[in-house]
């Protein structure tokens, strides 16, 4: 898609300032290709340079991590925290742990959090941070001593009410808890809202685990009752295997679908009976190994080193690994296979080219910054509850995020309606998000 000649600009001062970050490129053109309306409407938002604004971090922090590996050896890694926006609330957004990392994977995190976190309509502002560490691989010693040092910078950052990290790839219970341990010795402060993905017996919430996976397909289910549709009977296909895969998984059993298969970065199950969810969560959760496995357990099942999960034939794609894992080919592959429906679980899986395919075949097309807020939003029932030193039950905590998933997905489909682009939730999610955020930073004055 064109950028509004408006907007042009913008965006190669983005490019120019920011080389080499390719993804947070990526990520600033989506939502740069959905805002010239925006500006025609909103005039106050081109003379205050809200859109220049909020293209550039508020704060970039960049740290050595030292640790020591089980056999004495010295490891240096690199954390980051980017704080991205505060205009809604305090910066808030998860932590990633995977070689892969450097700034330009950060930002686009980060960037696209302020939109999403927005579109929960919770008060909090936008961040990301995370490390190169590869906890694959590392003993619980090893993942704790990384945690403690990575902490030990970290801690003077962030605080409940100026940035709430939490977990995100690499990062799961294990790690909030050894993160979590090292804040409160080194602060002297039990400090519940400093992080969100908290154990259940020491200030997390019921539901925020199951939340991202339980409110993508939430969103997808909106979708589909859209186009008088449900999930009953619908053969879907999701791909990763770790947290946001799992309780995808799960929801899409309750709502009567079927996942075939899902994958790991070698390679996918196809398991035409549908993915027994309990020896998912063992193999991944408690034994931590690979999903081939899987297929020792039921020979009935296949396992495709090295395949292309989008080769599946599906109803219903859940894409719930990573950035970038659905290209154009494999867009064209789901459509002409008969998939109705996409829901990001992760963030930013499908490339341009691939929105593109999606959105001219007029398929239900759920971006990330929307299909996949209910994590972050459950994080914020987390701060609640923390912050009122209560906490709710799981079926009241899962309503709530259902609710939030259910505004969401009106919101991003009226502000399509409502900016001429009926149908298209990327436009409608990232105008909504765009305009919460904004009216407040006008507000604010030049800060
Ligand atoms: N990492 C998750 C996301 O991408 C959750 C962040 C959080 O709970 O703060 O939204």
């Amino acid at each position: 898609m064109k950028i509004d000649e408006k907007v042009e600009p913008i965006y190669k001062e983005v490019l120019d300032r920011n080389p080499g970050e390719v993804e947070f490129h990526q990520a600033v053109r989506e939502v740069l290709e959905s805002l010239g309306p925006v500006l025609v409407k909103h005039p106050e938002f081109a003379d205050h340079k809200i859109i220049e604004r909020i293209c550039e971090p508020e704060r970039q922090i960049i740290f050595r991590v030292p640790w020591v590996d089980d056999s004495g050896t010295v490891q240096i890694n690199r954390g980051f925290r980017v704080e991205f926006n505060s205009a809604l609330g305090p910066y808030k957004g998860g932590m990633r742990f995977h070689p892969s990392v450097y700034l330009g994977i950060i930002k686009f995190l980060g960037f696209e959090q302020i939109f999403k976190n927005a579109l929960t309509g919770l008060p909090i502002g936008g961040g990301k941070g995370g490390s190169d560490f590869d906890p694959k691989g590392k003993s619980d010693d090893e993942v704790m001593r990384f945690c403690q040092s990575f902490m030990t910078e970290l801690y003077r950052h962030i605080g409940e009410n100026t940035d709430v990290p939490a977990g995100d790839i690499g990062v799961g219970g294990r790690e909030i808890g050894y993160l979590f341990g090292q804040y409160k010795r080194i602060t002297n402060r039990w400090e519940a809202g400093v992080l969100t993905g908290k154990g259940l017996d020491w200030g997390g919430s019921l539901v925020r685990t199951e939340a991202t996976g339980y409110g993508a397909t939430f969103f997808v289910d909106e979708m589909l009752k859209v186009r008088n549709d449900s999930f009953e009977g619908k053969k879907c296909v999701v791909s990763g295997s770790g947290n946001v895969s799992i309780y995808t998984i799960e929801k899409i059993a309750q709502l009567g679908g079927t996942t075939v298969a899902c994958s790991d970065s070698n390679g996918y199950i196809y398991d035409e009976k549908g993915i027994d969810l309990e020896l998912v969560k063992q193999i991944k959760e408690v034994e931590r190994r690979r999903i081939k496995v899987y297929a020792e357990t039921y020979k009935h099942a296949k396992y495709i080193s090295g395949g292309n999960i989008w080769d599946v034939p599906c109803q219903v794609a859940m894409p719930s690994a990573t950035q970038n894992e659905i290209n154009g080919k494999d867009a064209e592959k789901l459509v002409q296979n008969g998939c109705i429906a996409v829901g990001e679980g992760a963030n930013m899986p499908t490339t341009p080219e691939g929105i593109k395919v999606f959105l001219d075949a007029k398929i239900a097309y759920g971006p990330g910054k929307a299909a996949n807020a209910g994590g972050v939003a459950t994080s914020a029932l987390e701060m609640q509850q923390n912050a009122c030193r209560d906490s709710w039950t799981f079926d009241y905590t899962e309503k709530r995020l259902q609710d939030i998933m259910k505004n969401i997905h009106a919101t991003c489909y009226e502000t399509a309606d409502e900016y001429g682009a009926p149908g298209n939730y990327v436009t409608g999610a990232n105008i909504a998000g765009f305009i919460k955020a904004a009216n407040a930073m006008v507000a604010f004055g030049v800060i």
